[in-house]
């Protein structure tokens, strides 16, 4: 049986992004990832085909997190898409907000990037690294606890059986595979969960008019639906995520490519023109799901395993990347000191740092979910004046873009 010091379940961004961090350390690292990965640099996306479905809008804490692994400038060397501007209207009434790039002295507020590109460049750093090992193209299937300490009876080592047959342990296991985490189910975390009633549709479109480097969000009593600016020589290519209530959401899946463009317009009050083509839908069914706690000793839960939230103000990612910096730290000051990873001591201080955070934007991206979904004219009047009086406060603009910056 091969034994690692950390075995990390999931090679997505959370899962590559915290063993980067770990690379070039002490710490033997093993990655398992249950699709196969594609080794070959993804392509400059130039026509509305080419694009990545799923993309991210990443904040500037992310590219510097990212540029301090060494990923940003790989990422930068295929495409990122920089946005100067936002802005967010009320589909009910006149309430409208805007933020700028150069209010916040900031040469843009985010870039959008596909997920290909940042998975793809983290597992560049990987392949170089010579204490990660990555094993694709297998899926944990069962998780073992070993003998507990005799002293402490704290869990130090746990042994994984992959559905290969093959067998590895660790004295750190990792869950980084996502929403729905097998590690999270098989060692008995709890967590809080709810159905947002909502299904996302997300595609990339182009559009009549260029997008001017600037994130579009329209709240609709049905969902928000958002077009996020992608480079492209015309700028006229975004990715859009339509969420709405599922009786909505699969009337939109059963419409042809010309009604969906043309629904997808009218619902966007054609602020980019018509929308001139669609690329191939996906949709992904919205829950949010909080874990009660984000270890146990010898497991700890990063990115979409110990939470997901609501697309709504593309957090989900930058959360996570913040749960890997954090983790990472903690896992690097353990091994200085000469401590176990897996100790408690060392995963409750990761615990500590991140979860009031992650609680913090789940319960705001509620609110606002809950906020514009209310008809009632009071709550109606009520959400535009403020929205226009907000767009009135810089101060208070500015701390909100802090917060959604996450500077
Ligand atoms: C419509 C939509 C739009 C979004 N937009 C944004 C945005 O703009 N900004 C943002 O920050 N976030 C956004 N998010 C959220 C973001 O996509 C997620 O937070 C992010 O992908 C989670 O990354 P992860 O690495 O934690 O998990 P995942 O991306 O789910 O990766 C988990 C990995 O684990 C692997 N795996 C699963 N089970 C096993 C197993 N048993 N054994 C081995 N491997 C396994 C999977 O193959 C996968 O590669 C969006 C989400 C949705 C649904």
């Amino acid at each position: 049986m091969a034994r690692f010091d950390v075995i990390i379940v999931g090679g997505g961004i959370a899962g590559s992004a915290l063993a980067a961090a770990l690379a070039g350390s002490s710490l033997q690292v093993a990655v398992i990832e249950a699709s196969a990965m594609a080794d070959e640099s993804p392509a400059v996306s130039h026509e509305l085909d080419d694009f990545d479905p799923r993309v991210s809008a990443l904040t500037p804490a992310s590219r510097s997190f990212l540029g301090q692994l060494g990923a940003w400038s790989l990422m930068a060397g295929i495409q990122v898409s920089p946005y100067r501007h936002m802005h967010v209207w009320d589909a009910d009434g006149t309430g409208a907000i805007d933020f700028c790039a150069a209010d916040m002295q900031q040469p843009c507020l985010g870039h959008i990037v596909e997920n290909r590109v940042t998975v793809w460049a983290l597992r560049q750093l990987l392949k170089q690294a010579p204490n990660v090992v990555m094993l694709d193209g297998r899926r944990v299937a069962e998780l073992l606890p070993e003998t507990p300490d005799h002293d402490t009876g704290e869990v130090l080592a746990y042994s994984l059986l992959l559905d290969d047959g093959s067998r590895l342990a660790a004295g750190l296991v990792v869950a980084a595979d996502g929403a729905v985490s097998t590690i999270r189910g098989l060692a008995g975390f709890n967590t809080r969960e709810w159905d947002y009633q909502h299904i996302a549709t997300v595609t990339t479109v182009a559009t009549e008019l260029p997008h001017q480097q600037t994130a579009w969000q329209r709240f609709l009593p049905e969902g928000p639906l958002a077009f996020l600016p992608l480079a492209s020589a015309g700028q006229n290519h975004c990715s859009i995520v339509w969420s709405a209530q599922t009786e909505l959401a699969e009337r939109i899946g059963a419409m042809d490519d010309g009604q969906f463009c043309d629904a997808l317009g009218s619902a966007f009050e054609y602020r980019l023109g018509g929308i001139v083509r669609a690329a191939p839908r996906a949709s992904y069914p919205l829950r949010q799901r909080h874990a009660t706690r984000y270890f146990k000793p010898g497991i700890a839960l990063v990115g979409d395993a110990a939470h997901t939230i609501h697309p709504l103000a593309g957090q989900g990612i930058n959360l996570g990347l913040k749960d890997v910096e954090v983790l990472s730290q903690e896992l690097l000051r353990a091994v200085a000191q000469g401590l176990e990873p897996g100790l408690a001591s060392v995963l409750s201080r990761y615990q500590r740092r991140r979860i009031a955070d992650n609680l913090g934007m789940m319960l705001v991206m509620d609110g606002f979910k809950r906020l514009f979904s209310q008809q009632g004219l009071g709550i109606r009047w009520l959400r535009n004046s403020g929205m226009s009086r907000l767009n009135r406060t810089p101060a208070v603009k500015r701390r909100i873009m802090r917060q959604a910056m996450g500077l």
